[in-house]
């Protein structure tokens, strides 16, 4: 029986509707930008699964890394115990984040990362003896699917269920030169009227909304409005961490540095799960008291696990490295060529891009998960690439491995696409 018959008996796969979806592709194998099906064929990852695996599938380097790791300390309890590969991996990180940041906390996935970042925040306010109940956060943006990821989120399309259980979030559109200052007024009239904590925003790009892009200028105004009214800054950059933009982190590009930042996806490399919640010296230092409950009394049981850590490591060395930044910058070159090219295509509505990130839009309507979504994503299979387009956007993240060859076959079939409907 093949992997697609035995899945269908027991299980149940995320967001998927099972009665209508089409059976799931069996993966057996992946190395670099590739992936192979149980049948033999071949795909190259045009989004590098997620976002994650950034460095290649199966990289040798971080092959080793972990494995040298698991023959030495598996996963021991955070709590009262600490480890190199933790210790190791916060200072290799205080190299590349924003200048601010100064703690780590461990969690276990980009949605646990955001919500530790809202709990963080909250209860900051809470330890100074100020009830702040409102969080802030774009249109449009994602953020997981823990209840208060869930919250900010503003791509709610299918939590309709949950909707009476969300937290107080207060919604504003995300910049642009034209809306800048009327954004403003209205930030200063919820900032009047509500009392807010956090403001939870995905710097620069959107990815799930279909990596819309918003002006920097522009955020950085909205931030430093939200410093003004000690509203806490947390950047959820679990999609552009990592130099996906161009720079390590999105925040980078950016003058007004958050206070907090979740990381997950390219943190470990697509080898396993983990996150990290960082922040500023001040809002850590908001927990310290003689009061045991003005600590942060929140833990996952995998925090900090040292293969996890391991793997981070080894992936912070290559991002780092000269060949991956050198990777970074041809791929970015490469986009920004193909972008010129298409751009003015009939089909095409919008092209951008920035880093290894391409977004294009197409000139048709298209739901999210309808069928001319599907229709694409088919196309793109049998081409041989791997892409998820999001309603009429189709756009990639390729592994910063990906060979020219690879690359050029992407571009070729997004072209090809454009011509079946
Ligand atoms: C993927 C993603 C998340 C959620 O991460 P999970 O590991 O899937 O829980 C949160 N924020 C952003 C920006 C993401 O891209």
């Amino acid at each position: 029986m093949s992997l697609q018959e035995r899945d269908r008996k027991h299980i149940w796969h995320p967001l998927t509707q099972h009665q209508t979806a089409a059976a799931p592709i069996g993966i057996v194998k992946a190395k670099d930008a590739l992936l192979w099906d149980e049948d033999g064929n071949e795909y190259v990852d045009g989004i590098a699964s997620w976002y994650t695996a950034m460095y290649g599938h199966c990289n040798d380097y971080i092959i080793s890394c972990a494995s040298e790791q698991m023959k030495e300390l598996d996963q021991v309890v955070f709590t009262g115990f600490t480890h190199k590969p933790a210790v190791e991996l916060s200072e290799k990180l205080m190299r590349i984040l924003p200048s601010n940041q100064q703690k780590i906390f461990f969690n276990d996935n980009g949605s646990t990362a955001v919500e530790a970042g809202i709990k963080m925040a909250l209860q900051y306010h809470f330890n100074k003896g100020e009830k702040r109940d409102t969080l802030l956060a774009f249109e449009g943006g994602f953020h997981g699917d823990t209840f208060g990821a869930m919250s900010v989120s503003g791509l709610s399309v299918y939590n309709g269920p949950f909707k009476d259980f969300f937290l107080k979030v207060e919604r504003i559109p995300v910049p642009t030169k034209d809306n800048l200052a009327e954004l403003l007024i209205k930030l200063k009239q919820i900032c009047a009227e509500n009392k807010c904590a956090a403001f939870v925003y995905e710097p620069l790009v959107q990815g799930a909304a279909g990596m819309k892009f918003h002006d920097v200028g522009g955020l950085e105004e909205i931030l430093k409005l939200c410093k003004q009214n000690n509203i806490l800054c947390i950047a959820d950059e679990v999609m552009t961490g990592f130099g996906k933009t161009g720079k390590y982190f999105a925040s980078s590009y950016l003058e007004i540095q958050p206070d907090i930042i979740c990381l997950s996806k390219a943190l470990t490399a697509g080898m396993v799960a983990m996150s990290i919640t960082s922040c500023t010296q001040p809002v850590f230092d908001a927990f310290l008291d003689d009061e045991i409950g003005k600590g942060f009394f929140h833990a996952h049981t995998y925090s900090a696990n040292p293969i996890a850590c391991a793997t981070a490591i080894a992936g912070i060395e290559l991002l780092t490295s000269e060949e991956i930044q050198k990777d970074i910058s041809l791929i970015a070159r490469a986009h920004r060529s193909f972008a010129k090219k298409i751009a003015d295509h009939p089909k095409v509505d919008a092209v951008r891009s920035l880093g290894v990130i391409f977004a294009l839009d197409l000139n048709v309507e298209m739901e999210r998960y309808g069928s001319l979504r599907d229709q694409l994503f088919e196309f793109f299979m049998k081409q041989g690439v791997f892409l998820r387009p999001l309603g009429n956007t189709i756009y990639m993240i390729p592994p910063y491995v990906i060979t020219d060859k690879q690359l050029e076959k992407i571009y070729i079939s997004i072209e090809k696409s454009l011509s079946i409907f």
